[in-house]
């Protein structure tokens, strides 16, 4: 299977800061309505179900949302200050162009800096901390700009889709509308397969801030297992240690598979087993303690069996996060086709973790 490289754009151009999902929602929404009934929340998650009769039921999040920045003060010159929606580094914003998301449209700004000249010399080098940076809409006054902008506007970066070399591709918001699109084209796959399971799959609300979203799933769905699809970081790059990220993952080396921490381990090797007979390669992270994903939530709140598959993603919370589509699509196969195995082999208790693999 190759890429769906429009998919992909639209899911990652579509702005969606934590609290602001619904455009990235509205792409999910009318790509997968074809194939399977669609619901959603007041809290922004939606969701797709394959088999709804069928067990047992296999619930996969992905998190919808991106990181951002929120508009909280227009000064009396028009300039627009702003808060973080997520862990954003203050580093990577002055400088560039960004995007306010108001009522009547897109607001294009830019995030201003003196000239490095004067800069105190102590100061230079150093990106002010986030509540003293600005954006410049080219405003003259503040009641001009706030003609155009609202306070508790979302802000996004500006958008940026493109590959940098064959299947690789470079965008804002890959975390984790990489997660969202295997997510789904797995539902797609899966939903061709007439398999036993019944399969919910969910582009999750506010993961990047509070895990509302997956508390609000955990009590909504008792699902027989949990499978989480978020980004996850490589070492495959300058200034990344293997032994601090849990592991050696590059892109292109397939998905990368969670052990440790909130992870079920017979779920687990029942992926490995079905990565093999699939002829999917994996890579293995290992976790000593949260996931610090949608992850954590689900598996405490829903005592359910979880598993994370994630996309390898290099230079995750930046605006240019850079991910391989042969890894999108044998995420995407992967999780068909561990629905359908669990579909023949889930039997209850199963899960509760005993000494060596499930058989
Ligand atoms: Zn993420």
């Amino acid at each position: 299977m190759t890429l769906d490289v429009e998919f992909l754009k639209d899911l990652c151009l579509a702005p969606g800061p934590s609290g602001f999902q619904a455009p990235a929602q509205e792409i999910v929404r009318r790509r997968v309505e074809a194939v399977a009934k669609v619901d959603g929340d007041p809290l922004g998650n939606i969701w797709a179900e394959v088999n709804p009769d069928g067990s047992p039921h296999v619930l996969v999040v992905a998190h919808g949302d991106q990181i951002g920045l929120i508009a909280t003060h227009v000064d009396e010159r028009g300039f627009v200050y702003f808060d973080a929606i997520g862990t954003v580094d203050p580093q990577l914003l002055p400088g560039h162009d960004l995007v306010i998301h108001t009522k009547r449209g897109p607001v294009r700004g830019v995030v201003g800096r003196p000239p490095t000249h004067i800069i105190p010399e102590g100061e230079r080098g150093k990106a002010p901390p986030i509540g003293e940076q600005f954006i410049d809409i080219g405003a003259s006054s503040q009641a001009v700009a706030l003609e155009r902008v609202t306070v508790g506007d979302p802000i996004t970066f500006a958008p940026r889709f493109f590959e940098l070399s064959q299947d690789i591709y470079c965008s804002l918001a890959l975390d984790n509308r990489a997660g969202v699109y295997s997510a789904f084209r797995g539902l797609e796959l899966y939903a061709g397969m007439s398999g036993k399971a019944r399969l919910t799959v969910v582009s999750s609300a506010h993961e990047e801030t509070t895990l509302m979203g997956a508390k609000a799933l955990a009590h909504r769905f008792q699902p027989d297992c949990t499978i989480v699809v978020d980004g996850e970081f490589t070492s495959d790059y300058p200034g990344v240690d293997a032994k601090r990220i849990g592991g050696e993952h590059k892109l292109g080396g397939g998905p990368v598979l969670a052990r440790g921490s909130a992870g079920n381990e017979p779920l687990f090797w029942l992926s490995m087993e079905v990565a093999e007979a699939e002829h999917i390669p994996v890579q293995v992270r290992a976790f000593a303690g949260y996931w610090a994903t949608d992850g954590d939530e689900l598996a405490a709140a829903g005592a359910t069996a979880t598993l994370s598959v994630a996309v390898p993603m290099r230079y995750v919370h930046t605006p240019c996060e850079v991910v391989c589509g042969e890894d999108l699509e044998a995420v995407a196969r992967l999780l068909a086709a561990l629905t359908r195995h669990l579909g023949e082999v889930f039997e209850p208790g199963c899960f509760v973790p005993r000494s060596g693999p499930l058989s």
